[in-house]
């Protein structure tokens, strides 16, 4: 392979920056922080409430709860829906570890179903993994892009299932123009540093449009605790900082800013790659905001070495299906029971699309990826 580029300069590029994100808005995330230590609110309160009741409007979903991380949002989720010890939850075997440990956390059965090639859960096999003790499909909407909801919801209600979407990935994004995460029994966020909208630590949330549903998580959320003194059921702590409900209000301002900036990255690849490697296609009624940009090819490890000696960083989600993980052991997986999420962990590199890529490190990574095939 000719290491001579029409582009001769070398550039660094990162899979993420946060520094640069925070760059952009450090001032507005200081003086929140600022108010924030200021009034003497820190965890819950009225900041929690601000973000709760902004973040209602942004997915026009009636209820919203701040929580402390993704992944609790998921086990609180499947605690409130009562699923436990002897059931069992339909899950996606390409996802991250999350998805399943929820499941583990709350002593039921996580049920692995394969993809399909754009990563989310393959809507044909999801009838033969029901059996009497399923209790849930978790769609997971991977990369930001969501997964077929309809379809979903309508073998969810032919077989008495509940929905708990995994949203993590896909705030803002749209199905048939409703946003992912307000379609199933509950919807849960993360708002880790990574993900599209996010705080400055961990912190998560979970919607819902059914009032009892948001009642028991509420309670679950403190500890089951009524009030100061009376426990109505044990419950955990989950409670969000105030001070990172700030900092996402903050965020929030900006997010459909940087998703659009996501999803013009994404076309910029789309457009230049096709014809090299396999690119997520846009189909209609699908809004992604490409929380990561996916693409596939058998010669993944070269490539994903050849950009790294160029200075460029990819990552791959995921490089091990869930069924293969140690943890899954007692599960009784192998290899081979899920062909096409075992070929797309080989085949799948994420290249860096968030919103602060510069032009001059866009146009880098194309042109070093088509000096590879074309070498
Ligand atoms: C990030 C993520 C989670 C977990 O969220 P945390 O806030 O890190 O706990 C769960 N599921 C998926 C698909 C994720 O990407």
């Amino acid at each position: 392979m000719s290491i001579t580029t029409e582009n001769p300069i070398k550039m660094q590029v990162p899979f993420v920056d946060f520094k640069r994100r925070y760059a952009l808005y450090r001032k507005e995330v200081l003086s929140a922080v600022d108010d924030v230590f200021s009034s003497g609110h820190y965890i819950l309160g009225p900041y929690v409430e601000a973000l709760e009741k902004s973040l209602s409007t942004y997915l026009d979903c009636p209820y919203v709860l701040g929580v402390n991380d993704g992944t609790t949002a998921l086990i609180l989720s499947l605690k409130t829906l009562n699923i436990g010890i002897n059931d069992e939850v339909i899950v996606p075997v390409n996802s991250f570890v999350a998805s399943a440990g929820a499941v583990v956390a709350v002593g039921a059965t996580p049920v692995f179903c394969d993809v399909c090639n754009d990563f989310n859960i393959d809507i044909g096999q999801i009838k033969k993994h029901i059996t009497p003790k399923t209790k849930a499909i978790m769609p997971v909407h991977l990369t930001g892009r969501p997964a077929d909801m309809s379809a979903i919801l309508r073998i969810a209600k032919e077989n008495n299932l509940y929905v708990i979407e995994d949203a993590a990935q896909s705030i803002g994004s749209r199905y048939h123009n409703q946003l992912t995460g307000t379609f199933g029994d509950v919807g849960c966020f993360s708002l880790h540093p990574l993900k599209n909208l996010h705080a400055y630590g961990d912190a998560g949330l979970i919607v819902t449009r059914n009032k009892a549903y948001y009642d028991e998580l509420k309670l679950l959320r403190n500890h089951g605790l009524i009030n100061r003194d009376h426990c109505v059921k044990w419950g955990l702590n989950a409670r969000l900082d105030s001070v990172q409900a700030k900092i996402v209000s903050t965020g929030l301002l900006y997010l459909n800013t940087w998703n659009e900036k996501r999803r013009k990255n994404a076309a910029r690849y789309q457009n230049n790659l096709k014809k090299y490697v396999q690119v997520p296609i846009d189909q209609e009624n699908i809004f992604s905001v490409y929380h990561n940009f996916v693409i596939l090819t058998e010669k993944r490890d070269a490539l994903a070495s050849f950009l790294q000696s160029q200075g460029i960083d990819t990552r791959i989600h995921y490089p091990i299906p869930l069924h293969l993980q140690l943890a899954s052991k007692r599960l009784n997986y192998k290899l081979g029971d899920f062909p096409l999420a075992e070929r797309l962990a080989k085949e799948m590199l994420s290249l860096p699309v968030y919103s602060e890529l510069l032009d001059s490190e866009i146009k880098y990574v194309i042109a070093k990826i088509k000096e590879f095939f074309d070498e």
